[in-house]
């Protein structure tokens, strides 16, 4: 039986009425399991409405408030993690384990909101002339929108929302069309934590809803979470419509292994990060880049055996490493970038195209697939994949190596893997990209540092979360005051010089 979602708006469930509806798959079977309203113009229009009433009251409470309502919601997150990391794993496909971590990789950011007050704190300076003092604050913004990608259904929207709302904005959530249960359910948890109706508000929808909080004027800024191309669009078209826009895109994540690495703990974090989550992660290892023969070899001869190894099944199985991928759609285009890969030369050591599950004939899945002898000017190389599919690009020089990543188009994560210190440190210097991880597959930081890459996997000046976080949800009011009576400045024709 197929389940109609709703949406949530002021504090409770509403029904879509757009008539315009979605399907939602459970991966493993390959079934639809729900639908999804999405959202016309004029609902998306009557949220905002919704939002910028609750704006005022929200704004107005202290920070330490704001704060309580988050630590709440922490408890209440960690209560539901089950049911969270089960929708999760239903809608997307990832595994529960997995799915649990990703919950907690998002309440370390509420975590880093219930601390705002902190944050919030604003710069003084006594006496900058006779009886003037100069102080700034932070404000909030009113209505701020996040548009998210289907990858991460439950982090991704707190890495926006606990800080927005922290600082006292009301927050339109526009979650993946392809898993919104989770969303949904954050948004009920967070009125249950005592957020007033109307703060958090949380709105399914296609493009026409992203393309009306993008043009709204009542919508002060875009946090955007997904591919590059829609990324360019969401911040060209915000930036066009006046609004502050974070917008980060794809990604293709090079680890690159030097001849002095541990091979088994190098090979432990390319299959983790290359076929964790079925390679659906911003953040996964799409490539590997041996430096030197020797290496390379050593590399795939550990690698292709653990890779045929992959315990493949259902996503709520509790012996499963990797599920099925999320929609047939995307499997099949995973696919198709396997089929290209063999076209343009490189040699496939493992495919994973034929994979079937017994019980689940109709679920989307595949093995994981190897592909070695991949060159730079290979589309699979160049182009993000988003599947359980690992290239090896051999090289001779850590010169060569370091070029790869610096030169590629995208540039969220990279990774070296040495015993070498200085390599490591030249390498974190020159490496022109936007978080690396030394001995570390996938280094995304904590909420109290900041997410975000470099050329084409981002758009935008400031990061997720930790302080940029903050700076993009606040704008900064600077007042200088002289209070002291007695002090007379006479009418000043220059321009204010203080002294
Ligand atoms: P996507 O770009 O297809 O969708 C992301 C969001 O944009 C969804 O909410 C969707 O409804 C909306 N959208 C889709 N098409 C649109 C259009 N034409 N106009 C307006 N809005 C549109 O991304 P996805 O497939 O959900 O997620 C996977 C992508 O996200 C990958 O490229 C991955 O690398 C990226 N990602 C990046 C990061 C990061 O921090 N850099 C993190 C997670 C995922």
């Amino acid at each position: 039986m197929t389940e109609e979602l709703k949406h949530f708006v002021g504090g409770k469930y509403v029904a879509g009425k757009s008539g315009r509806f979605g399907d939602i798959y459970n991966p493993t079977t390959g079934e639809v399991s729900g639908k999804l309203p999405l959202a016309s113009a004029a609902e998306v229009s009557d949220t905002i409405a919704n939002s910028q009433a609750a704006f005022g009251p929200w704004s107005a409470l202290s920070p330490q408030a704001r704060a309580r309502v988050m630590f709440r919601f922490r408890d209440l997150v960690e209560r539901r993690m089950d049911d969270l990391a089960r929708h999760i794993s239903n809608e997307h496909g990832k595994v529960l384990s997995d799915a649990r971590g990703s919950v907690q990789r998002g309440l370390e950011v509420v975590e880093f909101a219930c601390g705002i007050p902190h944050q919030l704190k604003g710069e003084f300076s006594d006496n900058v002339s006779r009886g003037i003092d100069l102080y700034s604050m932070r404000q909030p913004l009113g209505v701020v929108a996040g548009i998210t990608p289907f990858n991460f259904p439950a982090m991704v929207p707190m890495w926006m929302f606990a800080v927005a709302i922290a600082c006292g904005n009301t927050f339109i959530l526009k979650p993946s069309e392809k898993d919104p249960s989770c969303p949904l359910l954050l948004a009920e948890l967070m009125m249950e934590a005592g957020a007033p109706a109307g703060v958090l508000n949380c709105l399914n929808g296609d493009k026409e809803a992203v393309d009306t909080l993008l043009t709204d004027p009542r919508v002060q800024a875009v946090s955007f979470v997904g591919s590059t191309p829609i990324a360019q669009y969401v911040y060209a078209t915000g930036a066009a419509h006046g609004k502050r826009v974070q917008a980060m895109g794809g990604a293709k994540n090079h680890m690159i292994v030097l001849p002095d690495a541990d091979l088994d703990q190098a090979t432990d974090a390319l299959i983790g990060a290359g076929y964790g989550s079925a390679g659906e992660r911003c953040m996964a290892v799409s490539v590997a880049v041996p430096v030197g023969k020797k290496t390379a070899d050593a590399l795939i001869a550990r690698l292709v055996p653990r890779v045929r190894a992959l315990k493949i099944g259902s996503s709520l199985a509790a012996d499963s490493e990797m599920g099925p991928l999320v929609t047939r759609q995307h499997l099949d285009k995973v696919k198709g970038y396997v089929d290209l890969g063999v076209k343009e030369g490189a040699k496939l050591l493992v495919d994973g195209r034929d994979q079937k599950l017994q019980g689940y004939e109709n679920g989307f899945f595949m093995g994981g697939c190897l592909f070695d002898e991949v060159t730079s000017d290979m589309r699979i190389y160049r182009e993000e994949i988003f599947g359980p599919v690992l290239s090896v690009v051999r090289t001779e020089t850590f010169e060569d190596a370091l070029k790869l990543p610096s030169e590629h188009e995208f540039g969220n994560g990279v990774a070296i893997f040495t015993r070498d210190g200085d390599a490591a440190r030249d390498f974190t210097n020159r490496v022109q990209v936007g978080m690396v991880g030394v001995n570390v597959p996938i280094p995304v930081p904590l909420s109290f540092h900041t997410f975000g890459g470099w050329k084409k996997s981002a758009f935008g000046d400031t990061n997720q979360h930790g302080g940029e976080g903050v700076r993009f949800y606040t704008k900064i009011k600077t007042v200088t005051a002289r209070w002291p009576t007695g002090i007379r400045a006479g009418a000043e024709f220059n321009i204010p010089n203080l002294k």
